[in-house]
């Protein structure tokens, strides 16, 4: 079976004449098209995947051209939504979850000091600490970082319980124990890895965090440096910030210029083994897009059609360990925002193809895998 594929458009100048809604159907329709779902089997209903997002993820209060996108939250929404309402593959792909409350700070200070939350919350941390995060304080800020938090939260819950879900934010990896760090304030990544671990309800005794945003995650990896329920895992850039590395339990600091062909090597190559060996009950996956090639803060050279096969191979990778995922959007930088929002879509295109092809319901938690290594090379 072969990999669906996002066929690109011709040359770069026609992708850049195009709207980014124009180009979205086209990529996910040949996917579709040009695979067969194994499995449920033909004419079986398809659940919808779990989308979190809040009208709250962003503000229009913003400078347009701040490096940090804010608008790229409410952007990928709506290419969900233009990619279900104009491709009737697609409809009802997609179950949006919106009404959902800030998370609450008790939650947060299991990860963050509570000096630090209440200094952010209530605007007063000092412009040093301010400076380093690199977004401008207002309530809309706290309120929305709270918001994402949450988002990530409950995809994880929902992936729980349905086998995939996906926060149209969240990624959040900079971010320590007691500050925050490049765009990012709280660890969404690490407050929902540790909710998980601590609800023992939920029968989690092992969190994979797998993050594939072109920096390290640093902050998760300083975070759960000794904690061995949550293993970490970054493959990132090695020359791009943060210029200090943390230790995750699994760097991989690839070479600037990466392309498609060597990144997908390394994650195929390592991610069988990094499942098997870790056995986790819930995998975040951090979908960071500042891997592409056009990413203004990224030193990696992925396409569209890398970033698709990437988040494809994950998914379905740990659906075929019986791992529920639970996505986050994580970094991406353009100046072109709605090509940007493109670029974030992608994951959640990746998401319905590997829910079409059978990221069912997991089984409980400590339950024999139904499906081995072998499986997933055997698939791939
Ligand atoms: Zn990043």
């Amino acid at each position: 079976m072969s990999l669906p594929r996002l066929h690109a458009a011709a040359s770069e100048e026609q992708v850049r004449a195009r709207t980014a809604a124009d180009l979205a159907p086209s990529y996910l329709v040949q996917a579709l098209l040009s695979w067969t779902p194994r499995k449920p089997g033909p004419g079986a209903a398809v659940p919808p995947v779990p989308v979190l997002f809040h009208t709250g993820y962003g503000y229009e209060e913003w400078e347009y051209t701040h490096r940090f996108v804010m608008s790229k939250f409410h952007g990928v929404m709506k290419q969900i939504r233009t990619l279900e309402a104009s491709r009737p593959r697609l409809r009802d792909s997609f179950r949006v979850v919106s009404d959902f409350e800030p998370i609450v700070r008790s939650l947060v200070e299991r990860v963050h000091s509570s000096e630090y939350v209440e200094a952010f919350c209530s605007g007063t941390l000092d412009s040093k600490a301010l400076r380093k995060i690199g977004l401008p304080w207002s309530q809309k800020l706290v309120r929305r970082t709270l918001l994402e938090c949450e988002g990530t939260r409950l995809a994880a819950l929902l992936a729980l319980q349905e086998g995939l879900a996906c926060n149209t934010g969240g990624g959040t990896h900079h971010a320590f124990a007691s500050h925050g760090s490049g765009f990012t304030i709280f660890n969404d990544l690490a407050i929902t890895a540790q909710w998980l671990i601590d609800t023992e309800a939920l029968g989690v005794k092992q969190v994979l965090i797998l993050d594939l945003d072109v920096h390290q995650g640093d902050g998760t990896a300083a975070i759960f440096a000794e904690q061995r329920e949550v293993y970490t895992v970054s493959i990132h850039c090695e020359s791009n910030f943060p210029f200090q590395k943390q230790v995750s339990d699994l760097d991989i600091g690839l070479p600037d210029g990466t392309a498609d062909k060597e990144y997908l090597q390394e994650v195929a190559r390592r991610l069988p083994r990094i499942l098997e060996d870790v056995r986790p009950d819930l995998v975040l996956y951090d979908a960071g897009v500042d891997v592409h090639q056009e990413d203004v803060l990224g030193k990696l050279a992925l396409t569209d059609q890398g970033i698709f096969d990437r988040d494809y191979y994950v998914l379905r990778a740990c659906a075929a360990f019986g791992v529920p995922v639970a996505t986050v959007v994580g970094g991406g930088y353009d100046k072109n925002h709605e090509l940007l929002a493109w670029r974030h879509s992608i994951v959640f295109q990746a998401a319905a193809a590997a829910r079409a092809w059978g990221h069912t319901p997991p089984p409980p938690p400590g339950a024999p895998r139904d499906r081995s290594h072998q499986d997933v090379q055997d698939a791939g």
